[in-house]
């Protein structure tokens, strides 16, 4: 059994209920955050997860709702936790990272040394008796990309931000759980057609699921902006019943 803990569910603005997107996954022994917006530390302890042993880090691109919070967690592991981090990322993520590291003198000797995997060229890019993770590129920004957990008999595809792509889907399959960017509603998309060329509307994901695949669906990365869009949002799942899992900042998933 693994669990997987939402730290945040959120697009890029944040609502009242909702931060930035980010999950840790735990099984056995290993324990991964999956990309890393603010205040990080904090998010952790509600969650009743010690922030001092995220210690493997995925950053699925350089936008800053998936990225801000790094430095801010290298900086609270200091003095107690010298055991180094270790990033999983692509160039672009990376050479940010590095400068925040420069710019914040967060490479003294009090806090731990971060070391860097470059998954670019990379399919599988961690594998043990138990774990298997592989990145499979998306469609949103330079080097993105998502990534498949499989843990056991089990796996699950996080889409990290992307445009709909039943391509990349295909290359994910099969999986038991799909964790997929669901940034709006296809009425916001209608206004707003050009966030839909990098992100994915709800209708598509309900097409998609209906037709493609039995697995159950967790929509995360809402854009809540304009009033009752989440109401919409749900309404564009609905027809897929119970196989959505509609979750909330701070719920962790037994899966
Ligand atoms: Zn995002
Ligand atoms: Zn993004």
């Amino acid at each position: 059994m693994a669990r997987i803990t939402f730290l945040g569910t959120a697009a890029s603005i944040p609502s009242k209920k909702r931060d930035n997107t980010a999950f840790v996954f735990q099984h056995r022994k290993e324990t991964w955050l999956i990309d890393c917006p603010g205040s990080p530390a904090h998010k952790l302890l509600k969650a009743d997860i010690n922030f001092r042993k995220i210690k493997r880090i995925i950053i699925t691109h350089h936008h800053p709702d998936h990225i801000y919070g790094i430095t801010s967690l290298i900086h609270s592991q200091a003095f107690i936790s010298p055991e180094p981090i270790t990033i999983f990322s692509t160039s672009p993520s990376i050479k940010i990272i590095k400068n925040l590291i420069g710019l914040f003198k967060l490479n003294r000797e009090q806090f731990p040394r971060v070391d860097f995997i470059n998954v670019r060229t990379l399919s599988v890019f961690y594998e043990n008796n138990y774990l298997r993770i592989r990145k499979i590129s998306n469609k949103h920004s330079e080097e993105s990309f998502g990534v498949k957990f499989i843990y056991g008999k089990k796996s699950f595809f996080y889409s990290s931000d992307t445009k709909f792509s039943p391509l990349i889907l295909k290359k994910a399959q099969p999986f038991n759980y799909l964790i997929h960017d669901c940034t709006a509603s296809s009425s916001y998309f209608r206004k707003h057609p050009a966030i839909n060329l990098m992100h994915t509307c709800a209708l598509q994901l309900s097409r998609y699921m209906k037709r493609d695949t039995c697995a159950k669906i967790i929509p995360v990365h809402f854009l809540t902006v304009e009033r009752k869009e989440e109401e919409k949002i749900k309404a564009e799942l609905s027809c897929l019943g119970k196989r959505v899992i509609w979750v909330k900042d701070g719920q962790r998933l037994k899966l």
